[in-house]
């Protein structure tokens, strides 16, 4: 992959300017790979089956009640570099905020404590907040800090397949983790990025967020997240991207299946019976739909077909719109509580002025909750609100939404670096994008935006070589 890796920006003058590219499917990935290739130079077409872009990460407006809200809370980081660029290249970096260093604030039966960054710090800059984190003991620290040595001094290049085979639960009890520490710090981190409890991930990707996360430059565990509503944070901005620039974006459109003619990708059939013909093709359309697209006998091919085995994990999003201010901060992190963490979206979309506050749960890994009737969530909810925040107690839920996606991201667990296709296939003329390929990445909107990088520069060097 580290061939694809860095994202090259040719002039127009390049000739790819002759060279049609289709990128199919405008989540993040397909709006990546539009973005790069139309810096290179090339034509670019982007067909998506809904009325707007942006995928999983997108906005709406609720008519329940009467606001716009995101799909769900979308959390990036410092390290998340191909995100942050591909923003600012939009346009929509001004409407996203990130902390200069990592501050949270986690909750323990109502202890209060705080992961922070002293940036001046260098590589430890994470200790000093980790040494007064009073949800571990000494010993357990001793240990964990242990655990974090030896996560840094891990080569994962080397020690790949080893990695993936085993969880991180598991490698956590190879070097002397304790559970105190693995429930109340490893799973803290791990849960939240990777969607997953560090009994299920794979030790290779759990480790991938931990050095990212924590262990390369300071500002690498700043937390992120829009101002605005999501599709105004990518979908709105990558469309006029693409349009202003001379690429075309079609709506509604769904790809049916892909043509070919002998071994190259001659089409795609439209679901309005037309066909589109372009020169290359980056299917950034999600793994399943992508194999139902393929003629059965490219399904089967080892390439494309270990996709199928894929699993999925779900995220539940539970709004609340109080009548007043029940939460301080921006957002906190709780231990031993159903609550995993719970963002202040008044504060956030700068709406803090206001007398009533929209608060957003954001449960991930969310098995035990997604097929509990919505009823129910509220009421749980409401009352983990009232145990958890004093200020919630008497105050009224005016609104509330719960928002489910039971196919939120792939789950990284063991044996997942196997599945997961390279950016360029066997077939010529057709490159994959889609968090979901070969990233190294877990399923993030880093990894798509990265995907839709690597796929565009795939393109340039098939047609420039
Ligand atoms: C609730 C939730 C919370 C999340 N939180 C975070 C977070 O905090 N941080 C983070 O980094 N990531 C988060 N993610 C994950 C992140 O949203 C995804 O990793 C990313 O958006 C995936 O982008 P993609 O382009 O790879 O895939 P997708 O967004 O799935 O894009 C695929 C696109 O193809 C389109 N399509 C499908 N079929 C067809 C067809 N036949 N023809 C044409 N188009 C088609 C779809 O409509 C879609 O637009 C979250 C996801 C969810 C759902």
């Amino acid at each position: 992959m580290s061939k694809l890796a860095g994202r090259r920006t040719s002039p127009v003058s390049s000739g790819f300017g002759s060279t049609r590219v289709a990128v199919l499917g405008g989540g993040l990935a397909g709006l990546s790979a539009a973005r790069s290739l139309i810096e290179m130079g090339f034509q670019v077409f982007l067909i998506e089956k809904r009325p707007f872009l942006g995928g999983r990460a997108f906005s709406f407006y609720s008519h329940e009640t009467d606001s716009e809200v995101d799909n769900g809370q979308h959390v990036f980081m410092g390290c998340c570099t191909y995100y942050i660029d591909f923003v600012r290249a939009l346009g929509a970096y001004c409407d996203a905020t990130l902390q200069d260093s990592l501050h949270a604030e986690v909750v323990l039966d109502g202890k209060r404590g705080t992961l922070s960054s002293m940036p001046f710090l260098g590589p430890l800059h994470f200790m000093p907040s980790f040494l007064k984190y009073p949800h571990l003991g000494i010993s357990d620290k001793i240990r964990a800090a242990y655990g974090l040595v030896r996560a840094g001094l891990t080569d994962r290049r080397k020690n790949s397949p080893t990695l993936d085979s085993e969880t991180f639960y598991n490698w956590l009890k190879r070097h002397q983790q304790p559970e105190r520490a693995i429930e109340n710090f490893w799973n803290l981190v791990i849960l939240p990025t990777l969607n997953d409890d560090v009994r299920s991930v794979s030790a290779d990707m759990a480790l991938k967020v931990i050095k990212e996360g924590l262990l390369k430059r300071p500002g690498d565990a700043a937390i992120g997240y829009a101002r605005v509503g999501l599709s105004s944070l990518a979908g709105l901005p990558g469309q006029r991207f693409i349009e202003e620039r001379g690429g075309s974006v079609l709506l509604r459109t769904t790809v049916r299946s892909l043509l070919f003619d002998s071994d190259r990708v001659c089409g795609v059939q439209l679901s309005d019976g037309s066909s589109l013909r372009a020169d290359a093709y980056v299917s950034a359309l999600p793994h399943d739909i992508l194999l139902d697209c393929l003629p059965t006998k490219r399904a089967a091919d080892p390439f494309f077909a270990s996709v199928a085995e894929l699993q999925s994990a779900p995220i539940v999003g539970v709004h609340l719109w109080y009548d007043r201010h029940v939460m301080e901060e921006p957002f906190v992190a709780f231990i031993n509580s159903p609550i995993q963490w719970v963002f202040n979206r008044s504060l956030i979309q700068g709406n803090s002025e206001s007398l009533g506050q929209h608060v957003c749960i954001s449960l991930s890994g969310a098995w035990q909750f997604i097929d509990r009737p919505k009823e129910e969530l509220r009421e749980l909810f409401e009352q983990e609100m009232e145990r958890l925040f004093p200020s919630a107690r008497g105050a009224a839920i005016e609104k509330s939404l719960i928002i489910k996606q039971p196919n939120a991201t792939f789950r990284s667990v063991p044996g997942v670096s196997r599945l997961r296709p390279a950016q360029e296939t066997p077939i010529p003329n057709l490159f994959l994008a889609g968090d979901w390929t070969d990233t190294d990445w877990p399923s993030t909107m880093e990894g798509a935006v990265r995907s839709g990088v690597y796929a565009a520069n795939a393109i340039a060097d098939r047609v420039a070589g």
